[in-house]
């Protein structure tokens, strides 16, 4: 690969686009959605791949204007200590808005104006990507539609009121349990009888054919930046990267340089929630761990891994950071792990609230919940974690002691601020070393 982001386009040569990984990928939907799925691809393969009209150019500008690109990439003096490695942060939580969101975002709503539309639409579940794209909307002066399920709304308010607060009307959901999935079905409704005018900004790079490879493309940013930054730093490549997997997006988004670098090893980590084991009775995976621990089947549009009972019913799933609950992972991701080219792992709850802790009163540095998953394998593979228990690890101790070798990038794919509440309830039940004693905070709340 030549040396990606020196201004090179983003669907650079060697990259899949069009949508097939494998056996994972492709264009499960109903009929009525086809004509808004083919005028996308068009869109993508003219402006995404081909930079027509300048996109590419305008959006890596509004990236560094608006978006704070590049983002630092910063050697951690106290964990290359602790772990007997160099380690550097590739800081996505100081990119506006605090994660990484913001550049697909910012790219999917740019698109949708070079396709000529007149509004956005998005689905929340935390209210990340839903402010991601509210942000990105009023940057570019697009009016904007959110759904959210009626109990996120609830249970996440400032992110509710920060959407408002930039001109974006949120529309509660209130079919079955008033979460996540249920608001990505209502955005297709209102996409499907609404294509002429309406692009739909999907969170990751999950669904059908082209946001899989488009929003890996938007968010590649980050690993050609942190390729270029560890080369300057250091001379070299480092041996291992290593990010969270949700949908997958800030993984495809920090390995997608990497991945013709054949000696880079890749680490996507899942979270392992409370356990592994699935609750068959009541339909519950207490983990988000798709890659390691779910089936082949079909979600939202694209053939993938997804956790699922033995009827191919969707399972419901479980993280204590919400970033990370979904029964789901990207099927270009799917595909990576299955040809052995990215690693699975996966940490649970405790493990992850561990490095949130640590990262916080070690380096200064807040990370998002979601983050602190791909730190805390860190303390893992330097077998600081106590012995793996069913349930605590998804792999017995060798399995998982992989060596990261001597200098590893951990992609921070955001800030923690959001998190702060979750972290006082769950910390309060638990007893973590590096915590502060947490009744000194909650007293006063
Ligand atoms: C949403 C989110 C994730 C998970 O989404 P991916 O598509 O898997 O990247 C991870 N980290 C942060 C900070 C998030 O907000």
């Amino acid at each position: 690969m030549s040396d990606a982001g020196a201004g090179a386009g983003i669907g650079t040569e060697g990259r899949n686009t069009d949508g097939k990984f494998g056996e994972y990928g492709g264009q499960y939907v109903p009929e009525a959605l086809m004509p808004a799925i083919e005028e996308l691809t068009d869109a993508y393969e003219r402006y995404v791949l081909d930079n027509e009209d300048g996109f590419v150019d305008e959006f890596r500008d509004r990236l560094r204007d608006f978006g704070g690109r590049p983002t630092p990439l910063q050697r951690a003096e106290r964990l290359s200590e602790r772990y007997d490695t160099e380690v550097y942060l590739k800081r996505e939580d100081l990119l506006h808005g605090g994660a990484h969101k913001l550049n697909n975002a910012l790219g999917q709503v740019l698109l949708a104006k070079y396709m000529g539309k007149e509004r956005v639409v998005a689905e929340t579940g935390a209210g990340q990507h839903g402010t991601a794209t509210a942000m990105a909307a009023a940057h570019l002066d697009m009016p904007c539609e959110v759904y959210m399920g009626e109990t996120d709304i609830n249970r996440q308010r400032p992110n509710v009121f920060r959407m408002r607060l930039n001109g974006a009307d949120v529309t509660p959901v209130t079919a079955g349990r008033g979460t996540l999935k249920e608001a990505i079905n209502e955005t297709m409704r209102d996409w499907a009888t609404t294509v002429e005018t309406t692009h739909y900004v999907l969170g990751s790079v999950v669904g059908p054919h082209p946001f899989p490879a488009m929003v890996r493309d938007f968010q590649a940013v980050i690993s050609e930046e942190a390729r270029r930054q560890i080369r300057e730093q250091t001379d070299g490549l480092p041996d291992s990267v290593l990010a969270c997997a949700g949908g997958g997006s800030n993984t495809m988004g920090a390995f997608a340089a990497f991945l013709d670098d054949e000696d880079v090893s890749l680490h996507a980590v899942e979270a392992g929630g409370s356990s592994l084991t699935v609750d068959e009775e009541r339909g519950v995976a207490p983990n988000s761990a798709s890659l390691s621990t779910g089936g082949e089947g079909v979600l939202h549009g694209a053939r993938t891994r997804l956790l699922q009972d033995d009827d191919g019913q969707i399972l419901e799933s479980h993280s204590v950071s919400a970033g990370l609950d979904y029964a789901g992972v990207g099927p270009e991701l799917a595909h990576l792990v299955e040809s052995g080219r990215v690693r699975a792992v996966n940490v649970d709850d405790d493990a992850a609230l561990a490095a949130f802790h640590r990262l916080s009163n070690m380096e200064g540095i807040i990370p998002a919940l979601e983050s602190a998953h791909a730190l805390a394998y860190l303390e893992r593979v330097a077998g600081l974690d106590g012995p793996a228990t069913e349930g605590s690890s998804g792999k017995p101790r060798d399995e998982a002691h992989d060596d990261l070798g001597d200098t590893v990038i951990v992609n921070v794919s955001g800030r923690g601020d959001k998190d702060l509440e979750t972290v006082i309830e769950e910390t309060d039940r638990r007893e973590i070393e590096e915590a502060p004693e947490m009744d000194v905070f909650t007293e006063g709340l």
